[in-house]
């Protein structure tokens, strides 16, 4: 398995523009539309659209820099998480990014396309949820706009009564070739044909209420199931369900972008959270159960007699779920001691004795203390 950074060519430090530039270079380069649908090409496009699709998200980019692609496999993933990319995904995300007229621009159409009616577009909606909806799943229903298949022509774009006729030009077939002469011998070349674009079928009288399109706007309740574990930036692929195409093509997909919205009780790491509560001198000293935010509702976490202030605990299991495979997070809670600035009377009374009667602090930390410090902030 090649190296993403390697497959794309370029160096493990570039940047988000580079990738994509690097990438819709090589892809246009590879596209099988481009190359006759040659089965080297087409591996080679698979394999940069893969690469592509990895690089170009920071969560997959980060998981990958750090385990390869063994890091895609589990939880940083994600949902729409890592495979190997067949040809009809790789072909999406390039048409999704790029689009088609980077591809063929003035040159003229590549025609590997069958004759019939273009598939819809895809339709992308954006889905906020919150953590508690990210920690349990959750179902939705999103309220989108599509392109659905004309009432009255039946999707067709021709009149009632009348019937899409074949195309005279290319009888049917899409596409016309023309045999032209050179000085090395005769070649065909093959384009869309231009009478129908491709379809294969005219319409002589187009429908009244679609003017010929076959489609007509249309409002929808797409109902979601969100799987627990989402994040930012990951998304859902449902195909099959966006933008119905031209006279009577197949429907495009619908991407629904997931976005989690900040909850500033905790920090989020893939399925672990952060969070933070203050104790008391008291209650640092002596131990104590103190009440900790978690997603779900508030918990309890023992903090034992000497606790320091800084120092982290763990909640195994009480984090996020991991999408895409099993189990879950756990929930980190930093320990800090709180000390107060304005004190009142009996408050101040109290501290003096105290500073009277406690010894002064050791002039070294006991041994391992800095290294557990460090893990503590994570280093
Ligand atoms: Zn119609
Ligand atoms: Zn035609």
């Amino acid at each position: 398995m090649a190296d993403y950074y390697t497959t794309l060519a370029i160096p493990r430090t570039a940047s988000d523009d580079d990738i994509k530039q690097s990438y819709r270079r090589l892809a246009m380069q590879h596209h099988p539309d481009k190359n006759n649908g040659s089965k080297e090409s087409e591996d080679k496009f698979k394999a940069l659209t893969e690469a592509y699709d990895v690089l170009r998200n920071p969560q997959k980019r980060a998981a990958y820099d750090r385990y390869g692609e063994a890091g895609l496999r589990g939880a940083a993933g994600g949902a729409g998480g890592f495979h190997h990319v067949d040809l009809s995904e790789a072909l999406n995300i390039f048409m999704r990014d790029f689009g088609l007229g980077d591809l063929f621009g003035q040159a003229g159409g590549g025609g590997r396309q069958p004759a019939g009616p273009r598939g819809g577009a895809d339709v992308k909606v954006d889905l906020m949820l919150s953590l508690a909806e990210v920690a349990t799943g959750v179902s939705k229903t999103v309220k989108i706009k599509l392109l659905d298949p004309c009432d009255r022509c039946g999707g067709s774009g021709a009149e009632s009564g009348t019937r899409p006729k074949r195309c005279t030009t290319c009888a049917g077939a899409g596409e016309v070739r023309r045999a032209q002469r050179s000085f090395f011998g005769q070649f065909v070349s093959v384009a869309p044909c231009p009478t129908c674009s491709g379809e294969g079928v005219m319409i002589s009288s187009p429908c009244k209420s679609c003017r010929g399109e076959g489609r007509q706007r249309g409002e929808h309740s797409l109902p979601i199931e969100v799987p627990a574990g989402v994040a930012t930036g990951q998304y859902m692929h449902l195909r099959g369900v966006g933008n119905a195409g031209v006279r009577g093509g197949p429907r495009g997909d619908v991407l629904v972008m997931f976005d989690v919205g900040e909850d500033d009780r905790f920090e989020r790491d893939g399925e672990d959270l952060f969070t933070e509560v203050l104790v008391s001198f008291p209650q640092a000293v002596k131990g104590a159960d103190v009440e900790v935010p978690g997603v779900l509702g508030p918990m309890s976490l023992r903090v034992p007699p000497g606790t320091q202030s800084g120092q982290l605990f763990q909640l195994r299991g009480r984090g996020l779920p991991r999408v895409n495979a099993g189990g879950t997070g756990d929930l980190h809670v930093r320990v800090q001691v709180w000390i107060p600035k304005e004190l009142s009377k009996d408050e101040q009374a109290a501290v003096e004795e105290l500073a009277r009667v406690l010894a002064p602090p050791p002039e070294k930390r006991e041994k391992g203390f800095w290294q557990s410090m460090k893990e503590a902030l994570g280093a």
